[in-house]
């Protein structure tokens, strides 16, 4: 095993302060195992030259004894929604292909000026829309954990920040930046044994990610650990002048509310999330949590979110309302391959039936409806009106609870293919997470434990909004107590 990538990121830092390896050299072990794992094609673009020169620029920084970032020489992968000055930036679609950004987003600006190094750019599914990183038209990426009954069946590493995760999972990076739509971040980071946060919305800055439903788009992280979050997120986030929708909040120092300390803290258990037909061993997990977070101290309450049943009926409606306006700008005048048409309509509507995939054109179709006139008060506006209920649900849950314990998703990771054909199979993957979206409230997935195939199963820890600090204190806690070992095949 490589003793540079199976660090954590906290470690790295560490090791780097003490000289006992550079960054060039961690840089260059995570370039190997990239190499060594393309297989699971976790990158659409790999970018080990921007790579290595970001590393000896963060090598000589140190050794000038200036003042350093918060991820001084630590590599990074980044999902192919965030724009990147002069990189290749696809969101996984055939209608961005070729498109290199003459910006950087407010994001990767951040991670920059903190002294990240970027390892390349992640696959994902197409526009962000997805469960599986299969809509990606780059490919699939595979998860690098397997079945243990079946261990040349290629799993989904969940979606649709599929790349990211399976690349922190499988030490191809030491963290990386997903986005979080309706659960992009928190469902694949549990499909792949790994954390990933989620902050409120307005935490971090949109600005330069490309748009998939504005309202509910948040950017957020990947790693191996709770405490790397803590650093991933306080060197991405913070106010933006340029995105109107970025909160003014001073940003807290997120690692230093990882304490252990939840004695007097009460943690709610949302009643309404035991679904039918959720399967026996994630039931056991989630009173295994609670149990756990009773053993350290805290206690926990059963609280109700009685419009939780009506949450992913209306995430569909509102999400494909605004990609169908969102995606509107592309047609082949401003960006992306355009279709060699002499008439400007037949331009624009093959260049979109070429560029598009499948969900992507299921999504805008959708989206069109509810928004023409006639649908738009039936749909749109009563999908407004129940959001807000969804909302309240969970201030008021808050006003008896500190933080919320939820399963991440209903299953572990499922095979390539094996919900391809049923979408509204597919959405249910969401089920967990889309609430919390809704509400624009942060949350966290963390592994806690196994199924009996081996795969990982995540808890997620759902906070007030704007108190991350108190999702990491709460999950730094269980990770503690799960004390969650196992590791991909892939790595043994
Ligand atoms: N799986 C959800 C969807 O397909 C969420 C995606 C996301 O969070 N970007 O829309």
């Amino acid at each position: 095993m490589n003793t540079l990538t199976n660090l954590t990121i906290d470690k790295a830092l560490d090791g780097l302060k003490n000289k006992e390896f550079t960054s060039v050299e961690l840089t260059q072990a995570h370039i190997d195992m990239m190499e060594k794992h393309n297989n699971l094609y976790a990158y659409i673009t790999e970018t080990p030259e921007i790579a290595l020169k970001q590393a000896k620029a963060s090598d000589e920084k140190r050794g000038t004894g200036n003042e350093i970032g918060i991820l001084e020489g630590i590599p990074l992968a980044i999902k192919d929604l965030f724009c990147t000055y002069d990189v290749q930036t696809t969101a996984s679609s055939r209608i961005l292909e070729g498109f290199k950004p003459k910006y950087e987003s407010t994001v990767t600006t951040n991670l920059f000026n903190n002294g990240a190094v970027m390892l390349g750019k992640t696959n994902m599914d197409e526009f962000a829309m997805g469960s599986s990183t299969t809509t990606s038209y780059y490919g699939n990426t595979i998860n690098p954990w397997r079945r243990k009954d079946d261990l040349n069946q290629d799993l989904v590493p969940g979606g649709s920040s599929g790349g990211s995760a399976s690349a922190v999972s499988a030490q191809l990076c030491m963290g990386a930046t997903g986005t979080d739509t309706g659960g992009s971040i928190r469902q694949p980071a549990s499909f792949c044994g790994i954390s990933g946060i989620k902050p409120t919305y307005g935490r971090c800055s949109r600005w330069g990610v490309i748009a998939f439903a504005s309202s509910l788009d948040q950017p957020g992280c990947f790693a191996r650990s709770v405490k790397d979050n803590a650093l991933i997120l306080q060197a991405m986030a913070g106010h933006d002048p340029k995105d109107s929708t970025s909160a003014n909040k001073p940003v807290p120092n997120f690692a230093a509310a990882i304490d252990g300390n939840i004695k007097g803290k009460t943690i709610g258990v949302p009643k309404e999330y035991r679904v039918d037909g959720m399967p026996e061993e994630i039931l056991k997990l989630w009173e295994q949590g609670i149990e756990w977070l009773h053993d350290a101290g805290a206690k926990t309450v059963e609280v109700s979110l009685p419009h939780t049943h009506y949450a992913l009926a209306t995430y569909y409606i509102i999400a494909p309302a605004e990609c169908s306006s969102n995606l509107a700008r592309y047609d082949g005048v401003r960006y992306g391959p355009r279709a060699d048409e002499s008439d400007l309509l037949d331009m624009y509507e093959i260049t979109r039936a070429q560029g598009f995939g499948d969900e992507v054109k299921r999504r805008i179709m959708i989206g069109t409806y509810v928004l023409s006139s006639g649908y738009y008060d039936a749909y749109y506006i009563k999908a407004q009106k129940v959001r807000r209920l969804i909302l309240q649900d969970f201030l008021k849950a808050f006003e008896t609870c500190d933080a919320l314990i939820t399963p991440t998703a209903p299953s572990a990771a499922f095979a390539i293919g094996e919900n391809e054909n049923d979408p509204i199979k597919m959405y249910l993957n969401d089920v967990f997470t889309v609430p919390a979206s809704l509400a624009g409230l942060p949350g966290m997935s963390l592994p806690a434990g196994v199924d009996p195939q081996g795969l990982p199963l995540g808890l997620q820890v759902i906070g007030r909004p704007w108190d991350e600090e108190t999702v990491f204190k709460v999950a730094g806690v269980i990770e503690n107590l799960a004390n969650f070992t196992a590791r991909p095949q892939i790595l043994l």
